[in-house]
């Protein structure tokens, strides 16, 4: 059995914060202004796993209300929700994902965001090479992420049951 999840987020950028995405520090004189660590792909990744297994959305399981959560990596938010995914007897098939940047240029930087992802997630599943897929695009100077005031990211997965029912009777 098969499971999709879709995650999307974004966050304002602003001076004198870190640029992090998918767990990479990206040099730019702006950074997400967010409660935690800001990763907007990290956080549209978590969003997609619970999607896809029914199990609400990021807010939920962690609310940027909580000081527990002020400045957090958020590298934690996917071990949790990898954690989440495989308890649910769910593996990872593939991931997309499209970081949307106007001024910023990812270009080489997508494969090692792709590879962190993949280290990331290797305590729960080693995924090939072309199992995580990292695109990036400008909004063509539309809007907020048009003029560089924004970051964006969206992600879809695909998951694949793999405990199997117990057959009954
Ligand atoms: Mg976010």
């Amino acid at each position: 059995m098969y499971r999709t999840g879709l995650g999307l987020d974004t966050h304002r950028l602003v001076p004198d914060r870190p640029l992090l995405v998918g767990g990479v520090r990206i040099e730019a004189p702006v950074g997400a202004d967010a409660h935690s660590d800001g990763d907007v792909l990290l956080h549209a990744l978590c969003d997609a796993l619970f999607g896809a297994i029914g199990s609400g959305d990021i807010g939920e399981h962690f609310p940027d209300t909580d000081p527990r959560w002020r400045g957090a990596a958020s590298g934690q938010f996917l071990e949790a929700a990898a954690e989440e995914v495989r308890s649910a007897g769910y593996r990872i098939v593939n991931i997309d994902a499209t970081v949307v940047l106007e001024k910023i240029k990812l270009g080489p930087l997508k494969r090692e965001i792709a590879a962190n992802l993949r280290l990331l997630l290797n305590p729960y599943w080693a995924l090939p090479d072309d199992a995580v897929s990292v695109k990036a695009k400008t909004n063509e100077r539309c809007d907020a992420l048009g003029r560089g005031e924004a970051i964006g990211a969206h992600v879809a997965v695909l998951l694949e049951k793999v405990v199997l029912e117990k057959a009954t009777g």
